[in-house]
């Protein structure tokens, strides 16, 4: 259980996915907007290689997808479940508005967390684990 959590926290974090020490990003602020897309290209503590070959990070696209439509998901389980308590007043088909401004508004705000952590995501599948 402790190895599984203190992974899930590297992963989410950023940090590098063998060592669990250096984090991925040069920044580590996510809403630096000019610097926020900045990778080391090797762990500094554990020299692991973060880019494996050139277009690796191309398939972090596909686990950003994944996290965008589980967002857009929650959010529309969100809208459905304030309007059951009367909080606010929403229909998917009659306030269709309301949906994707919200949507597009976190997607937005989100946006430099959800390209790290896909990131993270994607080189912690292809980067064996040092377990201390
Ligand atoms: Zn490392």
């Amino acid at each position: 259980m402790g190895l599984e959590t203190s992974h899930l926290m590297t992963i989410l974090s950023c940090k590098c996915p063998s060592c669990g020490e250096a984090g991925l990003f040069e920044v580590k602020n996510p809403y630096k907007l000019r610097s926020f897309t900045k990778m080391h290209k090797a762990c500094p503590n554990c020299d692991a290689d973060f880019v494996k070959e050139p277009g690796f990070y191309f398939g972090a696209a596909y686990v950003s997808y994944g996290i965008t439509v589980g967002l857009w998901v929650a959010l529309l389980v969100a809208l459905i479940t304030f309007d059951a308590l009367q909080l606010i007043e929403f229909g998917f088909l009659t306030h269709p508005g309301t949906f994707i401004i919200c949507g597009v508004s976190m997607l937005l705000t989100l946006l430099p967390i959800i390209y790290r952590v896909s990131r993270s995501i994607w080189l912690s599948i292809f980067t064996k684990r040092i377990i201390k």
